[in-house]
């Protein structure tokens, strides 16, 4: 049986990279003076995620802060290569497992307002640190929760969240159609937000080419609106 490609759209999020300068002092003075200004602008950083979230949505309940008791332990499990994993490693403000739209855009937001690097994780195989190692404070955006995947055969396309694996991308294909596929990698438990970014490779590469050649649209979240291309 012939076996069609399925063109598969993919949502992902921009990254918008800002840097954040620390200072670090010997006067006692100076440090209390700084670390009070650091929680002030912590709050500020909070109220301002509060203020761009939506009310029915609160981001509030998908935020972890150095003050929740399961922090440290929510945070190792983003450190999926263990060099990494050590009290030498720079720590991140934040982590926000968002649940909404609104969450991720403000994300974008607040974190280019306040001068922090945001960190995506769609499926979390990164071995490099990418996704959860910087030398300036960042905050990791968690895009697990976000996985809808919309397949349509007749128009044999599919709107996919970053969130989403690639297995389970050829699961929801497969539940539709037996002689469909999207071409993309071996190991089922990669996102698709960090998968197809890369341009990725897999089995029906020679065929039909690359994941990314694949890809028909994207929404991408900018700080100001969300927009096509
Ligand atoms: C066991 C294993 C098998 C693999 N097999 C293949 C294969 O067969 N073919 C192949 O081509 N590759 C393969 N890879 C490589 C894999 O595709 C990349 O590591 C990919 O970047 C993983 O994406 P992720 O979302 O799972 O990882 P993550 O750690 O979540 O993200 C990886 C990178 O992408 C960025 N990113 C993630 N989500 C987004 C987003 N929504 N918007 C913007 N940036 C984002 C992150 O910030 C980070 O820099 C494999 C990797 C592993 C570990």
């Amino acid at each position: 049986m012939t076996c069609h490609t399925q063109k598969i759209s993919q949502k992902w999020e921009l990254q918008a990279l800002f840097c954040f300068h620390c200072f670090q002092s010997s006067f006692n003075l100076l440090s209390l003076s700084l670390a009070a200004s650091d929680s002030v602008h912590e709050l500020a950083f909070l109220q301002c995620l509060s203020g761009h979230s939506r009310p029915s949505h609160p981001i509030s309940a998908v935020l972890y802060t150095p003050d929740n008791s399961s922090y440290s332990s929510v945070l190792e499990s983003y450190i999926r290569n263990l060099r990494f994993n050590t009290p030498a490693t720079p720590k991140l403000c934040l982590i926000i497992t968002a649940t909404h739209e609104s969450h991720k855009q403000a994300a974008v937001i607040c974190s280019k307002k306040h001068g922090l690097e945001i960190k995506i994780q769609s499926g979390d195989h990164d071995y490099e640190g990418m996704s959860y190692v910087s030398d300036a404070p960042f905050v990791i955006l968690d895009m697990f929760n976000l996985r809808s995947i919309s397949v349509d055969i007749e128009d044999e396309s599919a709107w996919v969240q970053a969130g989403a694996t690639i297995g389970e991308i050829y699961y929801r294909i497969a539940e539709k159609s037996k002689t469909h596929v999207f071409p993309s990698g071996t190991c089922v438990t990669v996102g698709a937000g960090g998968h197809f970014s890369g341009g990725r490779y897999g089995n029906i590469m020679r065929k039909y080419g690359l994941s990314v050649d694949n890809i028909l649209d994207a929404q991408l979240v900018d700080n100001i609106f969300f927009f096509l291309i």
